[in-house]
């Protein structure tokens, strides 16, 4: 059922999803005139093909990108489906700690040097960071991406894309390290904490950057990846006018790509704000075009949207 969830999404190529998504059995036994197959990964078309005469079974699943496989394909359902599984995953829970500890656990047996730190709160609880630091050259950026999610909203989207990205780029530098060393940050704690003000939020990022500041050991830049799995729209957003070379560099590496990107410059709305109010040229990565984002629907992520921003950030590493 889970993994079906995201198999769907890929087989629609919409820009938006339905606020529930059907299981996948229902859609692939619609009349053959619906069918999907002649559908290209980025259509923006909302009706089926005039063509009716397709006697084609669908496709298992419609993975399509020219540098997908079925391997990497596999390996984001899985992360998608473990974390619909934990589910809500709000600040200071349970549930946060469960998906903070099989972070941990999963990096660890991939063979990376995982450190996790406490984050408390004002509530009394306690939330974490899950960090795990690659490479060994002289400059440092972080990749970060927060893993809780509001109070009644599974949050694939918001913000299981940045962990599954994350993730991703975990198991790519664990076989080939990255030529500077990266910090991959699975941040607690970024959602505004249930009963209190908007301000409340970021706790987890705004706690490391303030500890390596402090240290006078802040990274060269700094990267949120936040709500990348739905939507047409990818934007690179500075906070407020702080340093805006991250943004710039990523937006050049999604551009030589040949994927569009746009940029913003918005308030305190993800974990760059932190370490950009730290000095840290800073960016945030997103898809604001997330219907279901904060509601109980979001539910499902676009593997093609996924890959495109695992591929831009690969490539600012790269050229870094
Ligand atoms: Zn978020």
């Amino acid at each position: 059922m889970k993994r079906a969830i995201l198999i769907v999404v890929v087989a629609a190529t919409a820009c938006s999803s339905p606020a529930v998504a059907p299981p996948a059995e229902t859609t692939t036994t619609a009349p053959a005139g619906s069918s999907t197959t002649t559908v290209t990964p980025n259509s923006t078309s909302t009706a089926p093909p005039p063509t009716t005469t397709t006697t084609a079974p669908a496709p298992p699943r419609r993975i399509e990108l020219d540098r997908s496989d079925d391997a990497t394909a596999s390996r984001l359902e899985a992360d998608a489906d473990a974390l619909l599984t934990i589910g809500v995953r709000e600040a200071g829970t349970a549930a946060e700690a469960e998906t903070a500890d099989w972070l941990a656990r999963s990096l660890r047996a991939a063979g990376l040097a995982v450190t996790v730190e406490t984050v408390p709160l004002p509530n009394d609880r306690e939330s974490q960071n899950v960090i795990a630091r690659l490479g060994t050259g002289e400059s440092h950026v972080v990749i970060g991406g927060h893993m809780d999610t509001i109070v009644g909203s599974p949050g694939l989207d918001d913000n299981g894309s940045g962990v599954i990205v994350l993730r991703e780029l975990a198991r790519r530098y664990a076989e080939t390290p990255p030529p500077i060393t990266v910090s991959l940050v699975f941040f607690g704690a970024e959602e505004v904490l249930s009963g209190y003000s908007r301000d409340f939020h970021h706790f987890g990022s705004r706690q490391m950057a303030a500890r390596l500041g402090t240290a006078s050991n802040l990274p060269d830049a700094m990267v949120s990846v936040d709500m990348v799995g739905i939507g047409e729209t990818l934007l690179a957003v500075t906070y407020l006018d702080s340093d805006p070379t991250a943004a710039d560099a990523v937006a050049a590496a999604a551009t030589g790509l040949g994927i569009d990107i746009t940029r913003r410059s918005r308030g305190d709305i993800s974990d760059h704000e932190g370490f950009a109010r730290e000095g840290t040229p800073s960016v945030m990565l997103w898809r604001p075009d997330n219907p279901n984002y904060h509601t109980a629907g979001d539910d499902v992520v676009r593997v093609d949207a996924l890959l495109d921003v695992i591929a831009i950030v690969e490539a600012y590493v790269a050229g870094y």
